[in-house]
């Protein structure tokens, strides 16, 4: 399923003017992306310039999203439904969430499942790409990126889908084997979960199975869902392909790490709490620099 969507963190002008208020709260009120932490892996000075000045779509950004949109297509019926409020946007996250942990049981294997949850004390989604239950029961999560040149990536750009992947399972896992903080989730994110849905988004996706009216009773049919499916396997994938002809460069497999991830999360938060300024590479990784829009202006240069 797709959506026409208002944004996760919808903001007016003044607010991204405000220069008091922590990144978080200024950019992120309501919670941050997975992507998030990736772009802030490769540079935060950077990812804090897009924050400001807006990201750039790239072709090979067109390209991987197409080809994510293919692979989703080829195991799915994409239905289009129009979100027009917060609580209908989270219910179409909760709803794919619901539904491919159907598919998955059905058929062992589904993609773009949303995951979403509270990391250290602050709220996170993202995309899950693909899981995959093979024949010893094990559920494999993998990540198809796309290459615009035909080798694999260095290992500073392998880091940024490290962290998205383990941070994908760690959210993943919570939600089987923790309790969701329901209560913070409604008041936090400020989603009323007793208003039915319109007509409109009900019509769209009731002949697909939608099991709730509201964003309450979504919310608890998915998340029985979730109790019912078991912790991911602590391998993790990403495989490359070449964007001109489709064809497979290899795979990056790597295990899960919890104190890895834990220190990641810990220092990005630092600055989206505004505990810090954001920073630049370190000397050894200038070299990042050469591809970088920002730096006429960027302070570590
Ligand atoms: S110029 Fe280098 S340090 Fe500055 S934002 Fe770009 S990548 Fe980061």
């Amino acid at each position: 399923m797709t959506s026409v969507t208002p944004p996760l963190n919808e903001q007016s002008q003044d607010e991204t003017q405000s220069s008091s208020r922590t990144p978080l709260s200024q950019f992120r009120k309501y919670g941050l992306k997975v992507t998030d932490f990736s772009d802030q892996l490769w540079c935060e000075k950077q990812m804090e310039f897009t924050l400001h000045r807006g990201k750039e779509k790239t072709e090979a950004m067109v390209q991987g999203s197409a080809r994510h949109q293919e692979l989703h297509e080829e195991i799915t019926e994409i239905v289009e439904v129009k979100t027009s409020t917060r609580e209908e946007w989270w219910g179409l996250q909760l709803f794919n969430a619901w539904a491919c942990l159907h598919q998955l049981k059905r058929e062992n294997i589904c993609r773009e499942i949303p995951v979403f949850g509270k990391v250290q004390g602050v709220w996170l989604l993202g995309i899950v790409d693909q899981l995959l239950t093979q024949d010893d029961g094990q559920t494999i999560l993998s990540d198809t990126k796309t290459r615009r040149k035909a080798n694999l990536p260095s290992e500073a750009q392998k880091l940024t889908t490290r962290i998205q992947l383990m941070l994908y399972k760690h959210m993943f896992d919570q939600l089987v084997t923790h309790d969701f903080p329901k209560e913070d989730y409604f008041t936090e994110l400020r989603l009323d979960p007793d208003v039915t849905f319109s007509d409109e988004f009900l019509e769209g996706l009731r002949e697909h199975g939608l099991p709730g009216e509201n964003l309450g009773s979504l919310l608890e049919s998915t998340l029985e869902e979730f109790r019912n499916a078991s912790p991911l396997a602590k391998e993790l994938e990403t495989r490359y392909e070449w964007q001109t002809d489709q064809s497979y460069l290899g795979s990056d497999i790597f295990p899960y790490s919890n104190a890895w991830l834990h220190h990641q999360v810990k220092t990005g938060l630092r600055y989206w709490q505004g505990e810090r300024d954001a920073r630049g590479v370190p000397r050894s990784e200038r070299w990042k620099c050469r591809f970088c829009n920002f730096q006429d202006d960027c302070p570590y240069t």
